[in-house]
C-alpha cells in the first residue's frame, strides 16, 4: 500500500504528485479548501519522495527507515514548518533560517522537502521565502498549501506548480465514516455538514454528538418555544452548528420531495414527515429565513430573541398547509 492510498477523492492532485516522483518540481502550491487532504498529501509526496522503495510505505510493520523516521517525525530532511514558539506567524527571522537551511545539502541523500502553509506566511516571510523559490536549491522540494491561489503573492504563485485540490464527494466521506465506526446516521448527516472536507468530518466525528436541533420536527408553540431557549443557551460555536444542522434539515426535505431518494438525506425519516404537502418555495424561504438568522447570530445579536423569533417564523407549518388546501 502506498501513502498516496490514504487520499480519498483527489485523484487529480494525486496523479500529478506519483508523476513528478522521478522529477520533482522546486515549489509546489497546493491550493484547496481546508481539510480536503492537502497535508495528507504533501506527506505522502515526501514519504515516496524519500522512500527506499520509492512508493512511501504506509504498514509500519515493514516500512522502510526513511518513511518510518518520517512517520515519526524525526526525519531530518522532512520538516512540516511552524512558526517559532509563541508566534501566530513565521517572523522574518523564521524564514530566513528556513531559507538557509534549504540551501544545505541532504541529511540523508534523498530530497529535503519543506511543508509551509501559506496562512502563516505575512507578506514579509512570503517575499523573504520567494528567494528560495525563485533560485531552486538542488534536492529541495517546497510544497505550499493554501486556501485558494488569490490568497497567495502572485509572485510566488508564478514560481509554483499548481496542484488544484478540490471538495471530496460527500458518499466517499459517509463512507469513509462509516468504516471507521461512526453510525450510519450521524456518518450522513456529516457528510452534508461537511461541504467536501473530510478533516473537518473526521474530527467532528470524534465530538460527542449533540442532539439535532428541534425547531422544525416540533409540533406545538410550545415545545419549539422551549427548544429555542435550550439552543439559545448553546455556546456560540455549538449554536452555529445547530444552524447549519437545521439548514442540512430543509436542504434535506427540499432533496427528498423532488428525488424521493432516501440515500441523498441524512434523516430519511424527518424528510418524509415534514417534505409532504408543502411547496418547494415554501422551504428555500425557509432556507433563507435560517439563514438570515445565522448572520445574525456572528454579528452577535441577542442570542434568546433571535431564537424565540426564528421559532416563531419555522411554526407556521400547520397554518400554511391550511392556506395552500384552502
Ligand atoms: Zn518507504
Amino acid at each position: 500500500m502506498s501513502a498516496f492510498d490514504s487520499i480519498l477523492g483527489q485523484e487529480r492532485a494525486v496523479r500529478t504528485l506519483r508523476t513528478a516522483l522521478s522529477h520533482p518540481h522546486h515549489a509546489y502550491l497546493f491550493v484547496g479548501p481546508s481539510g480536503v487532504g492537502k497535508e495528507t498529501a504533501a506527506r505522502a509526496f515526501a514519504l515516496a519522495l524519500n522512500c527506499e522503495r520509492q512508493v512511501g510505505c504506509l504498514d509500519q510493520e515493514g516500512a522502510c527507515p526513511e518513511c518510518l523516521a518520517i512517520h515519526h517525525g524525526n526525519h531530518p530532511d522532512v520538516r512540516v514548518c511552524a512558526p517559532s514558539e509563541g508566534k501566530r506567524v513565521f517572523s522574518v527571522e523564521d524564514v530566513r533560517k528556513l531559507v538557509q537551511e534549504a540551501g544545505w545539502k541532504s541529511h540523508r541523500g534523498k530530497w529535503k522537502v519543506y511543508i509551509i502553509s501559506t496562512d502563516l506566511l505575512n507578506v514579509q516571510g512570503a517575499n523573504t521565502l520567494l528567494k528560495t523559490i525563485e533560485e531552486p536549491v538542488p534536492g529541495t522540494v517546497i510544497l505550499l498549501l493554501g486556501p485558494a491561489v488569490a490568497a497567495v503573492l502572485p509572485t510566488m504563485v508564478s514560481r509554483c506548480q499548481i496542484v488544484p485540490f478540490g471538495p471530496v464527494a460527500r458518499p466517499l466521506i459517509e463512507a469513509e465514516l462509516c468504516r471507521r465506526g461512526v453510525a450510519e446516521e450521524r456518518s450522513r448527516e456529516l457528510g452534508a455538514l461537511a461541504d467536501g472536507r473530510l478533516g473537518w468530518a473526521l474530527t467532528e466525528s470524534q465530538q460527542e454528538a449533540a442532539p439535532p436541533p428541534r425547531l422544525i420536527a416540533l409540533a406545538t408553540v410550545t415545545d419549539r418555544l422551549a427548544e429555542a431557549e435550550r439552543l439559545s443557551a448553546l455556546d456560540p460555536d455549538a449554536q452555529q452548528r445547530a444552524v447549519e444542522s437545521l439548514m442540512v434539515q430543509v436542504r434535506d426535505i427540499i432533496i427528498w420531495a423532488e428525488t424521493r431518494r432516501d440515500d441523498l438525506v441524512s434523516r430519511p425519516d424527518l424528510a418524509e414527515i415534514m417534505g409532504a404537502g408543502l411547496p418547494r418555495d415554501y422551504w428555500l424561504r425557509i432556507l433563507s429565513r435560517i439563514e438570515t438568522h445565522r448572520r445574525q447570530l456572528l454579528g452577535h445579536a441577542n442570542a434568546k430573541l433571535a431564537w424565540t423569533v426564528l421559532a416563531g417564523d419555522l411554526a407556521p407549518r400547520a397554518r400554511e398547509a391550511e392556506r395552500i388546501s384552502h
